[in-house]
């Protein structure tokens, strides 16, 4: 390997391994999920869907996809998926191409309300291809479902989107998808966030809702990083594969979507059930412990919750990122609700466990890592003392090469 790349990578695993982990979209796949993203599937060109390839030598390629197709199917319960796109971004690219026609409404979540770039915001395709309406969160930072339903039989949006990337609590899916159905909308649900948590069945699911399930697959379902599309209706998945090749995309990462599969079995196992209770169970310590220790938090009910470190700390979002990444505990800002600062500021960070919780923390430990980083960001402990805590924490837990 270029001596340079070996560096690379030697300071990334020491950073991961010595480091505490909180981004709630980041996750430590297994060294099997890992060994298949770096395999000789990598090598194949595949382009085409399993049984229908437009290059020869696929047959050990199909029983791969058609075994990744499956096993995901089995384990969220859905009829019919698409494993091939690259990223969460390309499988909801891929749905709105494949469903929506240029212009038409998509309702959805604005990303300072929790959405995401591809739910339409201003710099992003989305908003460029597609018109742009927005739902929002009531008083109690709550989806506002009676406004958006009022939206919904005002506007009548081709598409309802529901899915977020930094929403801290359940959403209710028969509730919007009882809405689109009263003008004829097409609901899709982008769980991105809390697929882990619904394969582990500890979050209701979208799959009997929802026309069309987005979502990536390296978040809480702890696999390579990468999209799926899962659906129960068989014009739908014909248009997403469609839509995918020749639509959007080329060769499949065959590569990937052997690691994904090898994700799929994993989080069908027991042990991710005992995994996915553990990561809301660690999540409500460590957003508990905060808010014991005066700090404002948005609660939690899933992997992850907000901290306004504006009104519990005097700094900005930007300012603690920063702060924690020099005792090497990473977070990112993240726009609250109502928000007034800059995306690049912001009056918060999102903070998240299902990193962590792969490498074995306990509730003890999740209380810890929140004393730790109340008393650093209040100034009642050195950098220095924060450092050494830090690296006591990290020492405990799971090397992320043996994972
Ligand atoms: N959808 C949601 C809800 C997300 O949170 C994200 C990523 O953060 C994505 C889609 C995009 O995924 P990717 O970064 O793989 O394009």
């Amino acid at each position: 390997m270029n001596e340079l790349l070996k560096s690379y990578l030697a300071n990334e695993t020491a950073r991961q391994n010595e480091g505490l982990e909180l981004i709630a979209s980041e996750n430590f796949a297994s060294q099997e999920v890992r060994a298949l993203c770096g395999s000789v599937l990598t090598n194949k060109y595949a382009e085409g869907f399993p049984g229908k390839r437009y290059y020869g030598g696929c047959q050990n390629i199909d029983d791969v996809e058609q075994l990744a197709i499956n096993l995901l199917c089995d384990l969220f319960g859905a009829k019919y998926a698409n494993v091939q796109p690259h990223s969460g971004s390309s499988a909801n690219m891929i749905t709105y191409y494949a469903l929506l026609n240029p212009g038409d409404t998509i309702l959805s979540l604005s990303l300072d309300e929790g959405g995401h770039l591809t739910h339409g915001s201003p710099v992003n395709f989305s908003a460029k291809y597609y018109q742009i309406l927005h739902y929002h969160l009531g008083s109690d930072a709550h989806i506002d479902y009676d406004r958006l339903e009022e939206l919904a039989l005002e506007k009548h949006p081709q598409m309802i989107l529901a899915g977020f990337s930094s929403y801290p609590f359940e959403i209710d899916f028969a509730r919007i998808s009882a809405i689109a159905k009263k003008i004829d909308a097409i609901f899709m649900v982008d769980m991105a966030h809390v697929a882990g948590l619904i394969a582990g069945g500890v979050h209701s699911s979208p799959i009997p809702y929802a026309d069309v399930v987005t979502s990536t697959t390296h978040k809480t379902l702890r696999g390579p990083r990468g999209g799926i599309i899962l659906t129960n209706n068989e014009e739908i998945i014909k248009k997403i594969n469609k839509a995918t090749f020749p639509g959007l995309q080329g060769g499949p990462l065959e590569n990937i979507i052997g690691a994904k599969a090898q994700c799929f079995y994993e989080a069908s196992l027991p042990a991710f059930k005992a995994y996915a209770e553990a990561v809301v169970q660690n999540t409500k310590v460590t957003a508990a412990t905060f808010a014991q220790l005066g700090d404002i938090v948005s609660g939690t009910e899933n992997h992850l919750f907000l901290l306004n470190t504006k009104e519990s700390f005097n700094l900005t979002g930007l300012q603690v990122e920063k702060m924690l990444e020099e005792i090497n505990v990473t977070v990112n800002k993240n726009m609250l609700p109502g928000d007034q600062e800059r995306p690049s500021v912001t009056s918060g960070i999102r903070i998240g466990l299902a990193a962590l919780t792969t490498r074995g923390l306990n509730q003890d430990g999740a209380k810890e890592v929140a004393m730790l980083i109340h008393q650093y960001l209040k100034g009642e402990i050195t950098k220095e003392e924060a450092q050494k805590r830090v690296v006591l924490i990290a020492k405990d837990l799971k090397n992320i090469e043996e994972l």
